[in-house]
């Protein structure tokens, strides 16, 4: 069990550095790093994802790259317009509804990545659920002059992504909804989404996940934890093994950290990431490795909720 600290580049969900764990088994690495408020039922899932990628490995992959899409913070237009260009995704996702900003900071910003990626690009839009029903109708209709992709989270409850669904042509995909294995079944009979952002280590897994893509029967977008390659590689892996892949996906998250524990990492070019796993390098990891802390005590009363093989020892 290995414990890491890499500084983020942002801050992201009100985190500087992301934490985790990297465990080893005969099929190769697998990381578990819930977010510091998880508790151990629902840290679970993260630890089923890792013990898979350490023992038991991914479904075959049908595809050998995976496009994915630059994501746009809520930055000036000049900015949001300059990032677009020089990521080289032809997908950007824009997020909108910033605490302490307007609606025509969110108009500027969409125009502005329209412009850099084309009439051929996509532009897709993430709310977070920062909107409420009339909000979410009003600017996803007035956004739509620049054509959106579709519109991620624009409220917060599934009843209200069912109610704005219904009042406009935009697809609205769900992403905040959904974080356990039933959820996307929730998201589908609610008729709150046309799209479903799917996560690994939250779902328990990519066979879990895979299972959880084809009962909900919507297009899956695969989405990352912000994790490092080795994490990535579950989601590229994921990605890679869908039937269908009609969208880019979020898993170019790569340049929020400030290093990685590979050194080889899971970058994108030109907008898509090979299918590949690369392997832990010493290095590399001895230079974010951090003190175990709380990370065994996290990762064993995750363990008390799963069922099957141990992954994680008592400390000896
Ligand atoms: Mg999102």
């Amino acid at each position: 069990m290995r414990v890491f600290a890499i500084p983020m580049r942002t801050r992201f969900r009100g985190v500087t550095r992301r934490e985790g764990v990297l465990v080893q088994g005969p099929a190769g690495w697998g990381e578990f790093s819930p977010f510091a408020e998880y508790g151990p039922a629902e840290c679970a899932r993260w630890l089923a994802a890792a013990r898979e990628a350490a023992h038991e490995g991914w479904p075959a992959p049908v595809r050998d790259r995976i496009p994915v899409n630059v994501t746009i913070p809520a930055v000036g237009p000049e900015r949001a317009f300059a990032m677009t260009k020089e990521s080289g995704c032809r997908t950007a996702k824009v997020k909108v509804a910033e605490r302490g900003q307007g609606d025509a900071d969110d108009m500027a910003r969409v125009e502005a990545v329209r412009d850099a990626i084309g009439p051929d690009g996509r532009v897709r839009i993430d709310v977070n659920g920062g909107w409420d029903v009339d909000h979410a109708a009003r600017m996803i209709r007035a956004l739509d002059r620049f054509e959106l992709e579709y519109a991620e989270q624009p409220c917060a409850t599934l009843e209200e992504l069912a109610r704005v669904r219904r009042r406009v042509d935009v697809p609205v995909a769900a992403d905040e909804s959904i974080r356990r294995a039933e959820d996307p079944l929730k998201v589908r009979a609610a008729g709150a989404a046309d799209v479903a952002v799917l996560k690994v280590q939250p779902l328990g897994g990519v066979a879990a996940a895979l299972r959880v893509a084809e009962a909900c029967g919507l297009p899956v977008v695969v989405s990352s934890a912000v994790e490092t390659s080795v994490g990535l590689a579950a989601g590229v892996a994921l990605a890679a093994a869908l039937p269908d892949l009609p969208y880019a996906c979020g898993l170019g998250t790569l340049s929020l950290l400030e290093g990685d524990v590979v050194r080889d990492p899971l970058r994108p070019v030109a907008g898509e990431i090979d299918v590949r796993r690369p392997v832990v390098d010493e290095d590399a990891l001895r230079r974010w490795e951090a003190p175990a802390g709380g990370w065994r005590g996290r990762a064993l009363a995750a363990q008390e909720h799963l069922d099957g093989p141990a992954l994680i020892e008592e400390a000896p």
